[in-house]
C-alpha cells in the first residue's frame, strides 16, 4: 500500500489547526508545527478544500492534514513574490546578510525540534537529523556572509570615451520544488542563496515532507523577512503536474530549482521552455563507490557506510555499485558484512536506532526487488537481505541494511538507482575495468575512490565522468562546495559562490561620453 489518502473535513477558513491536527508532544516550540501553506506573510489554506495527510514512517500514523493546494494557489504565490521582490530586490546587500543570519541563528535555537520534526516525517534516525538541521542552517549562514561579495566589474575600455561595467543583479522569484529526502537542508540550499542574490521564492516541498518547510517559514517570520518574499505552497501527489505547469508557466518566475528524479526533472525543463526560465536541476545518481587494492579496509569501510547507509541509503549521492579490487575483495567484503550487521532498524526517535524507515512502501519494495533480482542472478547474501517483518507489520517501512557479494553487471542495482540501505559488491581485476564499469551509465552526480596511491586518486577523479568525487571520504557534502551533477544528473551547481551565481543575472552597462579621446 502506497499511503497518498486524502480525507475530507470542514475547512477552517484561517488556516489554524483543528482537533485532528494536534501539534505532536515531542515538539517543544508548538509554534513552529504549522498545518497550512504560506502565502504573502499569512498561514493560509488557499483555494484548497480537501486536506491530504502527512505520514510518519516509522509507523504509518497520520501525522498532520494538510491543505490540497493547486494551480490557482501556484499563481497566486507568483503574484506575492512578485509583488514582494519589486521591495526585495533594492535591498541593501548587508540588510539581506542581517535577516539571513537571523534565520540562521534561530534554526540552531530551535535545532532539536527542526530536527524531531524532520524524524517525525522523513524516518531518518534522530542524531542524523540533528545533523541536517545543522548542514542546513550552514547554508543560511553562509549565503549572510556571501550576500556581501556579489562584486561587479569595471572591465577594461578597448572604445576610446566609453566605460563599461558588468553588474549582477538577482535573477527574480524563484520556484523552488525540492524532495522529501532532506526535507530541510534542500530548502536553505535554495533559499539561502536566493535571498542573499535579492529574489523572493515560492517553494513546493515534496508531499511526504511538509512540516520541515512550514517550520522554516515560522523562522523566516519571527527574522523579520518580509511578507511574500518566502512562500509555500503545500501540495498533494494529485496536485503536482498542476502546480509544477503554474509554476513553469508564470512569467512572474524567473527561475526554477528542482531537486528530484531524472524524469520529472526533464518534465520541468519541457515545461520550462515556455517561459525560457533560467533552470537549476539536480538529480539522480548512480554513484560507483571504488575500492583499490591499495587502499586502507577501515577506511574505506567507514567511507561507504557513510555513503551507502545514511538516510538508509536514501541519497542521491549514495554509492549505488560498490567496485572492489580483486586482491582486497573478500577482505573488504567481510569488514563490511560485519559493520552492517551491527546496524540496527527502528523508529528514528528511539535511542540506538542507526537505520530508519523507508519513505513508503513502494520504496521497501523496490529494495526488495533489487535484492530478489541479485540473488535470482548469482548474488550471495553476507548481512540482512529481507524487510524485518515485526516492523513492517506494525506499520513501518524498514528493510534491513544489507551486504551482498558477487553482483555483476547484469543486476538491477548496476541499471538503477535502487535508493535504499543495500550495498552490492562487485569484482574488478584493473583500473581501467574499474573505469569502464563506473562511468557506464548516463547519470553522473557523485562518484567515490579508495587508494593511498596519489597518482591514482588524481588519474582516476579526473577520469570519473562525474560532477563530484569523494577520495578516501563517504560524507563529501558542505556549505562552502559545489554541489551538482553532468550529463542526466542535471544542470547547475548549489553551495559556495557557485550557487549564489544561479540567482544572479550579469547585466552590461556601456557609459558613453566620458572623454573626448
Ligand atoms: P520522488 O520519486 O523521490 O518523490 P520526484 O521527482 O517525484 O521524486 O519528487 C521530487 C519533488 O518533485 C517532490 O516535491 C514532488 O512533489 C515534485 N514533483 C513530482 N512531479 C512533479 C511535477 N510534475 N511538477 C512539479 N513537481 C513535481
Amino acid at each position: 500500500m502506497i499511503r497518498t489518502g486524502f480525507s475530507k473535513v470542514v475547512v477552517p477558513s484561517s488556516g489554524r489547526l483543528f482537533s485532528s491536527n494536534a501539534t505532536p508532544s515531542q515538539i517543544v516550540n508548538k509554534h513552529l508545527w504549522r498545518t497550512a501553506g504560506y502565502i504573502n506573510g499569512e498561514f493560509t489554506n488557499g483555494s484548497a478544500t480537501e486536506f491530504f495527510d502527512v505520514h510518519n514512517p516509522a509507523n504509518g500514523s497520520v501525522i498532520a492534514k494538510l491543505p490540497r493546494m493547486g494551480a490557482k494557489d501556484a499563481e497566486t504565490a507568483a503574484q506575492a513574490s512578485y509583488d514582494a521582490w519589486q521591495v526585495w530586490k533594492n535591498t541593501t546587500v548587508k540588510e539581506r546578510s542581517k535577516v539571513l543570519m537571523k534565520m540562521a541563528n534561530l534554526m540552531t535555537h530551535y535545532q532539536e525540534d527542526l530536527a524531531t520534526i524532520i524524524t517525525l516525517e522523513a524516518g531518518k534516525p534522530l542524531a542524523e537529523a540533528r545533523g541536517e538541521v545543522m548542514y542546513a542552517q550552514s547554508f543560511y549562514e553562509l549565503y549572510s556572509e556571501e550576500a556581501k561579495r556579489i562584486n561587479g566589474d569595471v572591465l577594461p575600455q578597448s572604445v576610446h570615451g566609453r566605460r563599461m561595467l558588468a553588474i549582477r543583479q538577482p535573477v527574480g522569484p524563484a520556484a523552488l520544488i525540492t524532495p522529501w529526502n532532506f526535507p530541510s537542508a534542500m530548502i536553505t540550499r535554495k533559499v539561502g542563496p536566493a535571498l542573499a542574490a535579492g529574489c523572493s521564492v515560492a517553494i513546493k516541498p515534496a508531499e511526504e515532507t511538509p512540516m520541515s518547510a512550514l517550520a522554516l517559514c515560522v523562522i523566516a517570520e519571527e527574522a523579520g523577512l518580509p511578507a511574500g518574499i518566502m512562500n509555500c505552497l503545500t501540495v498533494a501527489r494529485s496536485e503536482v503536474v498542476d502546480v509544477g505547469t503554474a509554476m513553469c508557466h508564470s512569467p512572474l518566475f524567473r527561475k526554477l530549482s528542482f531537486t528530484g528524479s531524472t524524469p520529472v526533472g526533464k518534465w520541468l525543463m519541457r515545461e520550462c521552455a515556455t517561459t525560457v526560465k533560467r533552470i537549476s536541476l539536480e538529480l539522480g545518481g548512480n554513484a560507483p563507490f571504488i575500492v583499490f587494492d591499495d587502499a586502507d579496509i577501515e577506511t574505506s569501510v567507514t567511507a561507504l557506510v557513510n555513503s551507502k547507509f545514511r538516510n538508509a541509503g536514501q541519497t542521491c549521492i549514495s554509492s549505488n555499485r560498490v567496485l572492489v579490487q580483486e586482491g582486497v575483495y573478500d577482505a573488504f567484503a567481510a569488514a563490511l558484512a560485519a559493520r552492517v550487521t551491527a546496524m540496527q532498524c527502528g523508529d528514528g526517535l528511539t535511542e540506538g536506532s542507526t537505520c530508519g524507515p523507508l519513505i513508503n512502501d513502494a520504496a521497501v519494495a523496490k529494495v526488495g526487488r533489487h535484492v530478489e533480482d541479485c540473488v535470482a542472478k548469482g548474488a550471495t547474501v553476507l548481512a540482512g537481505g529481507a524487510a524485518p517483518a515485526d516492523l513492517n507489520e506494525a506499520g513501518g517501512c524498514f528493510f534491513t541494511p544489507t551486504v551482498m557479494a558477487n553482483v555483476t553487471e547484469e543486476m538491477l542495482p548496476c541499471i538503477e538507482e535502487t535508493f535504499g540501505p543495500i550495498a552490492p559488491l562487485l569484482k574488478f581485476k584493473t583500473e581501467d575495468e574499474a573505469l569502464r564499469i563506473a562511468n557506464s551509465t548516463r547519470m553522473g552526480l557523485a562518484s567515490y575512490l579508495c587508494t593511498r596511491d596519489l597518482a591514482r586518486s588524481w588519474r582516476v577523479s579526473e577520469a570519473l565522468e562525474f560532477g563530484m568525487v569523494g577520495v578516501n571520504e563517504g560524507a563529501i557534502s558542505a556549505d562552502t562546495t559545489p554541489f551538482g551533477g553532468i550529463k542526466e544528473s542535471g544542470i547547475g551547481r548549489e553551495g559556495g559562490p557557485y550557487g549564489l551565481e544561479e540567482y544572479l543575472e550579469v547585466k552590461y552597462i556601456c557609459m558613453g561620453g566620458i572623454t573626448s579621446v
